[in-house]
């Protein structure tokens, strides 16, 4: 119940990788039948991918992942754009992959508005609007954020954006195969996304940018990706990410509708025999599979490994955060107390989640959350 830290591979995504395995060695620069067959294999998935978000195949740059899409966004794209201007629009609820690489523009020269969300974790357009001036370059707002799992208004920043004649980047790894998400109708023009939030492989990603939108190479070298991401493809992780691409996008409302009954099963069944709960993110713009959670007086921490125990995974805020042990800045920022948000879990389900599941998890929560309150001197205090 960890799928935001990582999905499974799908057995069809293994399946389309294991002839690459044994036989894609072949350099994809070459022109020989072995270089031809594993280029043809990138294209293929290009186009897979290029579809999942309705994209062109030429708008898709493989990368390492969200974190080097994250990264390309910023560092490629706003030195090709300086001359127009230095500031950048974003928010208190980033993913630290783009609050760091925003951290050393700022060095350099760049000014940031960090925008405020309210206690849903949702961004006002209106704000974004605000913050803009004639030096806007760039608003980069997540699609739907991590950890509390809401979806934010990016049709309506879009808009706004694209009438402005200003770059729409998005960190959509956490929506991307999870929620249709379509590139052409939010007007947005740079994406990152990231296989293994849907069922593809860690460790390779995509960044889409529109066609005629401008990004310098981040990783110089040769002239693989239409010379703007150097270096010989990770061949079997495309081929990956693309099958992965592909079953997300003909599986979609399938498992949508799956994860959202689950989620909301899990949910009813812990308000009602949990005391002192609150659910985190938008009741109703969320990600159907993440269910984040305040339990009070106790810390996140504890509960994550007395579920370990019991063969539950789940993560205490987010995965990327997780060994820091510090209040996870989203949940922070939607106005949590720092006491009540270290009792923070996240339960994002996948589509190998079963009705059983949930009823093992309602069977094995109750009694640790007792246990632990009945060792709080914080519940002692209350009572
Ligand atoms: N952005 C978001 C919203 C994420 O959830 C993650 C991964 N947890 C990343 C970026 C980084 O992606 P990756 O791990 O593929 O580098």
């Amino acid at each position: 119940m960890d799928n935001a830290s990582g999905t499974p591979l799908h057995p069809k995504v293994t399946e389309a990788i294991i002839p690459l395995l044994k036989e894609g060695f072949g350099n994809p620069s070459n022109l020989h039948h072995f270089g031809r067959m594993t280029s043809d294999a990138i294209q293929t998935a290009r186009g897979q991918v290029a579809g999942l978000i309705n994209a062109k195949p030429n708008e898709i740059i493989f990368t390492s992942g969200g974190t080097e899409a994250n990264n390309f966004a910023l560092k490629g794209i706003l030195p090709a754009h300086k001359k127009k201007g230095n500031h950048i629009v974003t928010s208190q609820i980033e993913h630290f992959s783009v609050l760091n690489p925003l951290k050393s523009l700022e060095k350099s020269g760049y000014e940031v508005t960090y925008l405020p969300v309210d206690k849903y974790g949702m961004i006002n357009p209106d704000d974004v609007k605000k913050a803009i001036k004639p030096t806007t370059t760039m608003v980069s707002i997540m699609y739907a954020n991590n950890e509390i799992g809401t979806v934010e208004p990016v049709k309506e920043i879009g808009s706004l954006t694209r009438e402005k004649n200003i770059i729409f980047h998005t960190d959509a790894v956490a929506a991307v195969g999870n929620i249709p998400v379509d590139v052409k109708e939010n007007n947005i023009d740079a994406l990152s996304l990231s296989a293994n939030q849907f069922g593809g492989p860690a460790g390779v990603g995509a960044l889409y940018v529109r066609e005629g939108v401008r990004i310098r190479p981040f990783m110089e070298g040769g002239v693989q990706e239409g010379g703007r991401r150097a270096g010989t493809e990770n061949i079997m992780g495309i081929v990956g990410l693309g099958k992965a691409s592909e079953l997300a996008q003909s599986e979609m409302s399938q498992r949508v509708n799956k994860m959202q009954s689950l989620r909301d099963r899990l949910k009813d069944g812990i308000l009602k025999n949990i005391s002192h709960v609150y659910v985190n993110g938008h009741p109703t713009n969320r990600l159907p599979g993440n269910l984040s959670l305040c339990i009070e007086f106790i810390e996140g921490e504890s509960i994550l490994l007395f579920l370990d125990m019991q063969g539950i995974a789940i993560s205490s805020g987010s995965a990327c955060t997780s060994r820091s042990l510090k209040a996870s800045h989203v949940i922070t920022a939607t106005g949590v107390d720092a006491a009540l948000a270290q009792g923070t879990i996240l339960f994002s389900l996948g589509i190998n989640n079963s009705e059983n599941d949930i009823n093992y998890v309602l069977e094995k929560l109750p009694p640790i959350i007792d246990r632990l309150r009945q060792m709080s001197p914080l519940y002692s205090q209350k009572k």
